[in-house]
């Protein structure tokens, strides 16, 4: 038994999660994620480890557990998933998307790209540690949280607000959406996420005088809020490099022989291929209108009207982006914040850094690794109030055609079987070395 490599069971373990619906609505009314974290338990009582399971509310559920390393005084480290998925709607996939199927040598299913690869990988890898009774340096703590893709509060929010005793000592943390490859002027590289923007979700709401929809108007409030909306959508905000950002776009310069020019960036990011799409909203804040709301019947001026607007920020750039937002959205419109989270962004340096950029080179040999930001948020923003420092490195060697960034929240979620067995080697030897 303890013979078992991470690589021998990683695509099995990544079927068998797949094939458990925890499809998150962001509104309690999903599965949840219990079973899927007493599948996960399972697997780790198993082989011996103590294993905890909590829920934050009924159904819930995430796990942690932490592997005792040699150096007590060495910091520890987290590696953690999360075991819900975004809903998937069966007509429009291929497949069943909790079918978990192996075919044409690729795991197909909800999850198989977010995150149930990585969930995977990280449980064939701490499995192999308990079977064979190797010792890492540090402390590793493993934890899969419920709930990341409605922002954490039933899972790592829950668990830093209530449970900060589980990750007592860590210092640093790795999940997903990074060290993942993509191929640039030919060159396979493998993108290490070091920053995240931040976002803020918007509400404003417009106020006026009610009346009868024959008379004349000059505080109206469908009026007035339109046009705030309309400002927003509509602002050109500027490209604004960070460190992260700067350091990514040189390596690709490097790479492709293309300069970066601010003033035509499509022309370096086409170079990207699919990447581009995922990259190029990390140049710049966005403010997005995602629903309005007002009025009741055709012939009644309301007296209110609301709307939604999705502001991701750049690193730092928090309150500027919300100064603007309030500018833009002119006087008479109240301005509240419906959920926020921070921004991240941390050096592409430090021994962490190397060990990682060292377990993908052991595997794949010359491989260029560059720094990159996320658009979206981890559960690395919920650790950071620790002081817990995040990077996303969820490693896979992927053949140049798979358009791998296309496929997050997307249809048809798959991954390279092989794929898999890489990233589980590469977290073996980091896990191992660092
Ligand atoms: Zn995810």
């Amino acid at each position: 038994m303890s013979d078992v490599r991470p690589e021998d069971e990683v695509v099995r373990i990544c079927q068998e999660l797949i094939q458990i619906d925890t499809s998150n609505f962001g509104d309690g009314s999903g599965p949840g994620e219990r079973k899927a974290a007493e599948y996960t338990a399972g697997l780790i009582s198993e082989v011996g480890l103590d294993v905890e399971v909590f829920e934050s509310a009924p159904g819930r559920a995430s796990v942690v557990t932490r592997l005792e390393g040699e150096d007590p005084s060495a910091s520890a480290l987290i590696v953690h998933g999360h075991l819900d998925v975004v809903p998937a709607l069966k007509e429009q996939w291929s497949v069943d998307p909790f079918g978990g199927e192996l075919k044409d040598g690729l795991i197909w299913g909800r999850g198989a790209v977010d995150m149930k690869d990585m969930d995977a990988m990280i449980l064939s890898v701490l499995r192999n540690f308990a079977r064979t009774g190797r010792k890492p340096r540090r402390d590793i703590i493993f934890a899969f949280f419920a709930d990341e893709e409605a922002g954490g509060t039933f899972g790592a929010r829950y668990a830093v607000d209530h449970r900060p005793e589980l990750f007592d000592g860590a210092t640093e943390a790795i999940s997903e959406v990074g060290g993942f490859s993509a191929t640039i002027g030919g060159q396979r590289t493998y993108l290490l996420q070091t920053a995240e923007k931040g976002l803020n979700w918007l509400r404003l709401v417009a106020h006026g005088r009610a009346g009868h929809g024959s008379q004349i108007s000059t505080d109206n409030a469908v009026t007035r809020l339109a046009a705030a909306v309309a400002r927003i959508g509509a602002y050109d905000w500027p490209i604004e490099l960070t460190p992260t950002t700067r350091q990514f776009l040189d390596g690709v310069s490097e790479l492709t022989g293309v300069e970066f020019d601010p003033e035509d960036p499509d022309k370096l990011l086409k170079e990207l291929g699919t990447v581009a799409r995922f990259v190029g909203a990390t140049l710049q804040n966005t403010t997005n209108p995602t629903l309005l709301r007002g009025g009741y019947k055709h012939n009644v001026i309301p007296e209110s009207a609301e709307a939604l607007i999705d502001c991701r920020t750049l690193p730092g750039q928090e309150q500027h982006v919300l100064e603007i937002v309030k500018e833009l959205a002119g006087a008479g419109v109240e301005i509240s914040s419906v959920h926020n989270d921070v921004s991240l962004e941390v050096p592409f340096a430090g021994n962490l850094v190397d060990s990682m950029i060292d377990a993908l080179h052991a595997e794949d040999p010359g491989a260029k690794v560059l720094p990159y930001t996320l658009s979206g948020g981890t559960d690395n923003k919920s650790l950071s109030r620790l002081g817990i420092t995040g990077y996303g490195f969820a490693p896979l060697m992927l053949p140049a055609e798979l358009d791998f960034t296309g496929m997050f929240h997307g249809v048809d979620e798959r991954v390279p079987a092989d794929s898999l067995k890489f990233g589980a080697r590469v977290l073996n030897r980091l896990i191992s070395n660092y």
